[in-house]
């Protein structure tokens, strides 16, 4: 029975995994056109290709990232995966540029997928109190003449803002592919691919999706030799989210702007708060004018935010006496700021950074917040209880 389509004002979840191709003849022309890349609109294969709800949830995100195309994965690390993949051949293996401080999960992917079994040559490129020094960067890719750069908009968790711009002009300039994951910038800060990325990568689990309850990850970019190679490569290894993981997205994204702008509101008040309380020693945020890459971020963002993200830490005379403050804080907040090891949620959620990192960060009494979007004066009255606790 043909079934006409309702009058639903959004893409409907389409669960088929195999769609109807009616005829050989049918089933023919499209394989033929969905290898060649010129796949029909309205002639789905089966989902693991393509899928109608994935691609209106793709749709919304090229509205964001102002580009061409945005391939949408089951993971962040999934269109990582999908990203560099695209450009590693078997005739040519590096070498590849990471900057250091990128996520820890896309750290540990170089360090046992890349390095450890497929034997890629991989470098890594490391900041200089808390800054990347452009001068050594372009030394760098002299020397060792990237095939690919890797490189965060904001750091994780010291927030490190990179001179994106810069970036993209120097790695083009030795025909280095430069790719961004600019999950914690967002695109309302910034968008890496009018500056020329040649991809940009989303956790999709974040901001995007704003609610806590779905993990995905998209790529994007304008190029459309590298679509059709990231198309092939999501298709083979398996990639594609599932169509309701993409219909939750395609709605929630919708409220991606609201949610942000009063998070990186929210946060600027949060931060306000924590610079002028006795307890805290130090305050890590790009709006800040003694962070570290201040500057960056200025010229980056152009005055458009600074993040929903803050790192901050406690004052005391030993380490010990930190981490009880800290302990303390953790404590206090723990009926309304939940330790969560994910960020941009509705609520504010926070990371001890030590129990993650361990040493890496020499300040023990690290914290990192994930500021939400709910109420802020009550968000205020919560922090500033706890910290009026801390002992
Ligand atoms: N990129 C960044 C900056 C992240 O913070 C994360 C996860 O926290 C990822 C990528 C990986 O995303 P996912 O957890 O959705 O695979």
């Amino acid at each position: 029975m043909k079934r006409k389509p309702v009058n639903s004002s959004r893409m409907p979840v389409y669960r088929d995994a195999g769609f109807e191709l009616f005829d050989a003849e049918t089933t023919k022309y499209a394989f033929s056109k969905e290898t060649e890349n010129e796949r029909i609109p309205e002639l789905y294969i089966y989902s693991r290709y393509r899928n109608p709800t994935v691609v209106a949830a793709e749709e919304e995100i090229m509205k964001l990232e102002s580009c061409n195309w945005a391939l949408l994965t089951q993971s962040g690390m999934s269109a990582i995966d999908t990203a560099v993949s695209v450009f590693q051949h078997a005739e040519s293996s590096g070498p590849w540029l990471f900057f250091s401080e990128i996520y820890g999960g896309t750290l540990s992917y170089t360090e046992s997928v890349l390095r450890t079994r497929r034997g890629l040559q991989v470098h890594s490129f490391y900041p200089v109190n808390d800054k990347y020094d452009l001068h050594e960067f372009e030394r760098v890719i002299r020397d060792i003449n990237p095939e690919l750069i890797y490189v965060e908009a904001i750091s994780n968790p010291m927030l490190i803002v990179t001179d994106i711009g810069k970036v993209i002009e120097l790695a083009h300039k030795s025909d280095s592919k430069v790719l961004v994951d600019n999950t914690f910038a967002t695109p309302l800060l910034c968008k890496p691919l009018e500056l020329g990325a040649d991809i940009v990568i989303h956790s999709a689990t974040k901001y995007f999706s704003g609610h806590g309850n779905l993990t995905a990850g998209v790529l994007c970019g304008n190029d459309s030799a590298i679509m059709k190679d990231a198309i092939e490569y999501r298709k083979y290894v398996g990639h594609m989210i599932s169509p309701d993981d993409a219909y939750r997205l395609q709605t929630q994204i919708q409220t991606f702007e609201l949610r942000f702008r009063k998070q990186c509101q929210n946060t600027l008040r949060i931060v306000e708060m924590l610079k002028n309380h006795p307890v805290i020693r130090k305050v890590w945020y790009p709006g800040l004018p003694e962070h570290p890459t201040h500057s960056e971020a200025l010229k980056l963002f152009e005055q458009r935010g600074y993040g929903a993200m803050v790192t901050f830490d406690f004052t005391g005379k030993s380490d010990n006496e930190k981490k009880k403050k800290r302990d303390s804080f953790v404590q206090s907040v723990s009926e309304k700021i939940k330790v969560i090891p994910s960020l941009g949620d509705p609520k504010t959620i926070l990371m001890p950074v030590e129990s993650v990192w361990g040493a890496k960060y020499p300040e023990p009494g690290l914290i990192r917040l994930s500021v939400g979007f709910e109420d802020s004066k009550e968000l205020e009255k919560t922090i500033a209880d706890a910290l009026m606790h801390v002992e």
